[in-house]
């Protein structure tokens, strides 16, 4: 049997994350400047940030107060690590900032790098309370239908887009994992029932679903996941990654959705992307074993080297003072009811299936002819980014400083893409 030799592409040093290469060489998008809601690229074009990155810039580009936060911490200390009896003063600032936002009461907060650093230690942290609880089988860590949790060890093994679970040799890396349904109540309870609650740790959640498509929560759905946890004595881990930091209206989804969850795990907004930071915020129930005071007491055998980087938490604190003195969280609630007027009015088009929004949060999902693929390429010939999602949707969740004007113009350029395609 001969080998066919296909032509092997060449292209940047750098490696793109999740690029099939084949589909994009030759037709990246290098950015080399952003301002406000908008980035430049390299070949000279402006761009509405329709999704503020991957959701992270809430604040928008280019804002000197942040980079002069970086400068000034770096010139004092750029980082000192927090292992053992080591702690740097401006990790410790962010830890008091960040439980005093928190809505889990007298939280602890573990800080790292990113969100999928963040959901690692949020599984570890689960497994290891129910050891150190002498209810050892309880390590089975159950996510939703199309949930992204990042792709480090435990996001890829509670992926629930398949996508990014299957090809390593086994159904997950870490074995003990199981999806339940993403909008049916009742089915999350048989599976629970089924694998049996003295089997599983936690579960863990996205509030809205963001790379799934922008599923936005059944009526019921959150407070029964909260219920089924609490019956069965279930961790309930809210991922807030993309939803922590104002993206809701609030501060995090969990006060929108009235959850009170175990654990919340966050990055992205915490800096509005000026630096990689991540963490997890936990609950006296999990925090209080590792501080008592005895000889015996264990301790939590995680850490990173940059987790707590003193430059990262200069940068998120002067990131949260923004959110506060520029008043972000009520203007995205205003922008909120604005984007939900306007994507609504898509409705009526043969293109579109459906619309969703909470927050600044919005997925349209496009009738089956019609590519969301194909419509976002379109809509940066038009001027603005947006992403298509899995479920043939397109996302957007601009910056949180967007004007009223730029709102409708975007969703207008994507009403115009949208008609030349019926
Ligand atoms: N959790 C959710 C809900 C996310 O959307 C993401 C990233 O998009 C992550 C976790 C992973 O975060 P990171 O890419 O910072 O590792």
């Amino acid at each position: 049997m001969s080998v066919k030799r296909t032509e092997v592409l060449t292209g940047p040093a750098l490696w793109s994350a999740q690029a099939h290469f084949p589909s994009v060489l030759g037709r990246q998008l290098v950015i080399d400047r952003g301002e406000g809601s908008y980035v430049f690229t390299s070949d000279g074009r402006r761009l509405f940030d329709g999704t503020a990155g991957l959701w992270y810039a809430n604040i928008g580009h280019g804002r000197a107060e942040l980079a002069e936060a970086a400068y000034e911490q770096m010139r004092r200390l750029e980082t000192y690590h927090i292992f053992g009896r080591f702690l740097n003063d401006r990790a410790v600032e962010l830890g008091e900032r960040l439980v005093g936002l928190s809505p889990i009461a007298d939280a602890k907060v573990i800080l790292n790098s990113g969100g999928s650093d963040a959901i690692d230690v949020a599984c570890k942290l689960a497994r290891r309370h129910w050891q150190l609880e002498g209810r050892a089988s309880k390590t089975m860590i159950l996510s939703r239908e199309f949930a992204y949790h990042g792709l480090h060890a435990y996001g890829t093994s509670i992926a629930g887009l398949e996508i990014n679970r299957v090809g390593y040799g086994t159904d997950s890396l870490v074995p003990e994992t199981a999806r339940v349904s993403t909008d049916d109540i009742e089915k999350v309870e048989s599976t629970v029932h089924e694998i049996g609650a003295e089997n599983i740790a936690a579960l863990v959640a996205e509030p809205i679903q963001g790379t799934g498509g922008v599923i936005t929560p059944a009526p019921g759905y959150l407070e029964g996941l909260q219920r089924i946890c609490r019956e069965n004595d279930i961790l309930l881990v809210a991922d807030e990654v993309i939803t922590g930091f104002g993206r809701t209206g609030h501060m995090f989804a969990t006060q929108r959705y009235h959850l009170e969850p175990d654990l919340i795990v966050f990055a992205k907004g915490v800096t509005s992307g000026y630096a990689p930071l991540g963490g997890v915020l936990v609950s006296p129930r999990l925090w209080q074993p590792f501080y008592r005071n005895s000889p015996d007491t264990p301790s939590f055998r995680h850490g990173t080297t940059y987790a707590g980087h003193a430059t990262s938490s200069a940068v998120a604190l002067r990131n949260l003072d923004i959110l506060e003195t520029d008043k972000l969280l009520p203007r995205v609630e205003e922008l909120e009811q604005l984007l939900a007027h306007e994507l609504a009015g898509l409705e009526s088009r043969e293109g579109v299936d459906a619309t969703r929004v909470a927050g600044l949060l919005g997925g349209v999902t496009l009738a089956g002819q019609i590519s969301a693929e194909a419509v976002t390429d379109e809509l940066i010939e038009h001027g603005f980014i947006a992403r298509p999602l899995r479920g043939n949707t397109v996302q957007f969740s601009p910056p949180f400083i967007a004007t009223d004007d730029e709102i409708r113009a975007m969703v207008a350029a994507l009403d115009s893409v949208i008609a030349d395609h019926e």
